[in-house]
């Protein structure tokens, strides 16, 4: 296992910003992956041969190059101490080189950037020509970097050459080659797989601070899904409220997240309530789930049918209307049962309504989380206690069958709403949402102990590095979270 330790200062630095000497420290301590030693034909310039490191792997293969076998035997003390001395060849050669890095700007053509940067209109149009045969220059986006070379050569700078990332863990390069032609190419960034460790605490929102942490937007996404039944992100998290993520992914070599993976584990405490599920997948099933430390999955399922001894009357769907006469869709169930039955809070929440609403008569709707609300009509009564703003567990008697509102006869009017729509309560998919059991929990338990190793691991890394960062007088970037 190739475990690259992940640190949040490298990610939350500003785009455009390179920790090299800090990437080059990380990457010499823990086996560098050799130094890309590329051999310059470019422009008739460029004769050195020279290393791309951390601080230059944006525009590796400009200039073109080839891979040597030779170097990336070297040791990593060695390789370091090429890199300084091949950096300093290259910066050398490249004094001869004038550099512009541009932003592409709203509707503007890759040669419109060219002639912006000073190129002239002939060079611009070659160059843009040759990119079109690895790259369809539509597709640059405003703000995306484009990084610009002149040649300067007895007082006229002539294009030399230019790069930008086409995508991520991709660049375009264009060289202007002896003939005085360009020529493209794209050239495939190196990335390595780690496991990322972010821990912190919510700062503005938990969304930012997973960001600054080096999460993506996909991962938050994951974390979201993970949290659907139980967190409401809106109401529920507060600055402050500690959090912890375990995700895999590829990174360039900046430390740059180039793809990330699955999420693997995820923490996230609000309200004084802890919470954490692993993601695990049981043999059989066809894509993994999430459970607690105890082998219970994280589909707090909303019971189907939130009262007891109940009949179910009217389902989901289109139907005649008993009071209205005309069809229409029926968005919840029905359950008839006597008046007084008591009616339970389908899951955890919070109240949200307990008051006559219209023809639903005495009305309770719960919200379970940012994903997931139940509502309840017909009450007779409301149970003591409940009013909006209350929290109660699944379980929780809320009320009492009655027949208030339109009705025919006593029974319960049951909706369940995803995302605020009305879904059909009797798809929700109870029969996934299961608890571990035997074998499968024994798998279950050997994961588990996986990652919590890899949480170990990490956490003591980063306590490792916040030691050094308080240690350090002049190191004022301590983890702020
Ligand atoms: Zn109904």
């Amino acid at each position: 296992m190739n475990v690259i330790p992940y640190r949040r200062e490298e990610n939350a630095a500003p785009a455009g910003s390179r920790p090299a000497a800090d990437a080059r420290k990380l990457g010499a301590a823990q086996g560098a992956p050799p130094p890309r030693w590329l051999v310059a034909v470019g422009a008739g310039v460029l004769t050195a041969t020279l290393a791309i490191g951390g601080f230059w792997s944006w525009n590796a293969g400009l200039f073109d190059g080839i891979t040597s076998g030779e170097a990336s035997r070297r040791a990593a003390a060695a390789a370091l101490e090429e890199r300084r001395a091949a950096h300093e060849a290259f910066t050398s050669v490249y004094s001869g080189q004038e550099h512009q890095s541009l932003e592409v700007g709203r509707g503007e053509s890759l040669a419109r950037i060219l002639t912006r940067a000073g190129a002239s209109p002939a060079d611009a149009g070659a160059a843009t020509t040759s990119v079109a045969a690895v790259f369809d220059p539509r597709r640059l986006r405003p703000g995306m970097p484009v990084n610009v070379y002149f040649h300067r050569d007895e007082g006229e700078a002539q294009l030399a050459g230019l790069a930008f990332r086409a995508e991520p863990g991709a660049t375009v390069t264009v060289n202007r080659i002896a003939t005085g032609a360009f020529t493209a190419r794209e050239v495939i960034m190196p990335t390595r797989f780690e496991i990322a460790h972010v821990s912190g605490a919510v700062a503005e929102s938990l969304y930012e601070s997973a960001l600054a942490g080096g999460a993506t937007d996909g991962i938050i996404s994951q974390m979201t899904e993970v949290f659907g039944y139980d967190v409401d992100f809106q109401r529920d998290v507060r600055p402050g409220d500690p959090f912890e993520l375990v995700f895999g992914r590829r990174i360039d070599e900046n430390g740059e997240t180039v793809i990330a993976g699955e999420l693997s584990y995820v923490s996230l405490t609000t309200r004084g309530q802890f919470r954490e599920y692993y993601r695990f997948m049981a043999p059989g099933d066809r894509q993994p789930e999430w459970y607690d430390a105890q082998g219970r999955s994280a589909r707090k399922f909303l019971m189907k049918t939130p009262i007891n001894g109940a009949r179910l009357s009217s389902g989901f769907g289109m139907r005649r209307h008993p009071i209205q006469g005309y069809n229409r869709m029926h968005r919840g169930t029905d359950f008839a049962a006597r008046t007084g039955t008591p009616i339970l809070a389908a899951g955890d929440g919070v109240i949200q309504r307990a008051s006559w609403f219209g023809g639903y008569g005495n009305y309770v709707r719960i919200r379970h989380s940012s994903q997931y609300d139940t509502a309840y009509g017909h009450m007779s009564r409301f149970a003591r206690g409940i009013r909006p703003g209350v929290r109660v567990r699944q379980g929780q008697v809320i009320g009492y069958v009655g027949s208030t509102g339109q009705s025919t006869g006593p029974h319960l009017h049951y909706e369940v709403f995803h995302r605020g729509r009305q879904i059909n309560p009797m798809t929700l998919r109870v029969a996934t949402g299961r608890n571990l059991e035997g074998e499968e929990l024994a798998m279950f338990l050997q994961e588990k102990a996986r990652i919590d190793r890899i949480r170990e691991m990490r956490g003591q890394e980063e306590a490792a590095v916040e030691q050094e960062a308080i240690a350090g007088a002049a190191a004022p970037a301590a983890r702020r979270m």
